[in-house]
């Protein structure tokens, strides 16, 4: 079974989507990891997002991976080395979406998200997992909360890590980031005709986490009882 989670950044997809595939027994990815990793490498090499031919040669000799960690979650690896945590800065997620908006770049990560996904019995998490990688999936939501919930959410997730940012500064990025995800002409941020939409503004990740749950056992109860 796959089962795909896109929506808008900081919507909270990766984290109920976690907790989701641990509750079915499933694995989880955040597709997200690869564009974050392609972006970080190409900053720290000092590539120009505009620089096509460079940043293919990049991904042609970069060597990506998304294994289980220890703890049931999983880890980024970038050239045999793990990066995980270095990925998940604003500032990467900033890379990130500007480094996925070129087409090419889309194009060459494509095979890499459906083989990840083909062991089944798989929750992928990102933008385009219902419309383009896996258009077939056996089920889809699409996760939406208002960007002002949204931002508040990384800033509470910030200070308990001690980072201290502005949440009207927050609040301005998460936005400027959903025009460029959304706008972008190769496979924008929408919602799939088949998604089940939830809005997760005022609920708690328990409460959306069961709302998932429900549907993929209807899903299940009508599979057994055609
Ligand atoms: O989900 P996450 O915040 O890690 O994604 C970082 C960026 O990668 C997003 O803002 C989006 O632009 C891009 N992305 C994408 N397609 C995906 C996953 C992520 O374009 N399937």
């Amino acid at each position: 079974m796959i089962i795909a989670i896109d929506g808008p950044a900081g919507s909270g997809k990766s984290t109920v989507g976690k907790l989701l595939a641990e509750k079915l027994g499933f694995i989880h990815i955040s597709t997200g990891a690869l564009y974050r990793a392609i972006g970080w490498k190409a900053a720290r090499e000092g590539i120009p997002f505009t620089d096509i031919p460079r940043l293919l040669d990049l991904m042609k000799r970069t060597q990506l991976d998304i294994r289980r960690g220890k703890n049931g979650s999983y880890e980024v690896y970038v050239d045999g080395v793990e990066v995980t945590s270095v990925l998940y800065s604003q500032e990467v997620g900033n890379l990130a979406s500007a480094v996925s908006a070129i087409p090419e770049v889309r194009d060459n990560l494509v095979q890499l998200q459906r083989d990840l996904g083909s062991k089944g019995n798989v929750v992928l998490d990102g933008r385009d997992i219902g419309t383009v990688i896996f258009p077939d999936a056996d089920i889809k939501f699409y996760l939406d909360a208002s960007p002002e919930e949204r931002a508040k959410r990384r800033w509470l997730e910030l200070q308990s890590k001690g980072i201290s940012v502005d949440l009207d500064k927050l609040t301005e990025e998460i936005i400027q980031r959903d025009v460029q995800d959304m706008s972008r002409a190769v496979a924008p941020l929408k919602k799939a005709k088949d998604a089940i939409y939830i809005d997760s503004t005022g609920l708690s990740i328990e409460e959306v986490v069961e709302k998932m749950l429900s549907e993929v056992e209807k899903k299940l109860s009508m599979r057994c009882n055609p």
